[in-house]
């Protein structure tokens, strides 16, 4: 598959991706059984996972949105802009935030320390994937989808320079 200038081979199909999301969601349903959840979908690469995800999920549960972005192209800028902060009232809620991908973790690093100081009962994060040999941070993913080595991926959610994020599939950068 061509993204803009850059060509992409096929990583995960839509069924693998599929068959993890019903296992990630039988999990957490078991884990927060009894509970109302509030999930909290970064975006914007987690809308078709947070969407899928949601799907399979059979608790009294709320979602939320928060928008932040840290990549240019294909690098990690090392800075975290906010561009729709959190809203809701966290106070006394399990959280769970949804991430399309786990990479050096700064992300997730700032978005778990906004939920410092609010009170909540809970804050675990499901990330689909995750390049452990990327993460910098000492962060706790509690539902791990696929780990994926140190390649540039795109689709299902996630983008190249904005483009490629309306598959069903995931690819990866052609070495
Ligand atoms: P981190 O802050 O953990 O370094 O990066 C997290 C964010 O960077 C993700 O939410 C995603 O937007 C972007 N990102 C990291 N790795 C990739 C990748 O391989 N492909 C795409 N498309 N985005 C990525």
């Amino acid at each position: 598959m061509k993204v803009k200038d850059k060509e992409f081979i096929s990583y995960l199909s839509e069924g693998e991706i599929q068959n993890k999301i019903k296992g990630l969601a039988n999990q957490i349903n078991k884990d927060y059984k009894e509970t109302k959840p509030l999930f909290i979908a970064i975006l914007n690469g987690s809308f078709m996972f947070a969407s899928d995800l949601l799907k399979e999920i059979n608790l009294d549960c709320e979602i939320s949105f928060m928008k932040l972005s840290s990549y240019e192209e294909m690098n990690s800028t090392g800075t975290v802009r906010e561009l729709i902060g959190l809203t809701e009232n966290v106070f006394k809620r399990n959280v769970i935030i949804i991430e399309d991908i786990v990479d050096t973790g700064n992300t997730m690093k700032n978005v778990l320390e906004q939920f410092k100081d609010r009170g909540v009962k809970s804050v675990e994060v499901v990330s689909l994937l995750i390049k452990p040999e990327a993460v910098v941070n000492d962060i706790e993913i509690k539902y791990i989808g696929f780990e994926i080595p140190n390649k540039f991926v795109v689709g299902y959610g996630l983008d190249y320079d904005g483009f490629g994020r309306n598959t069903k599939a995931i690819y990866q950068l052609k070495s």
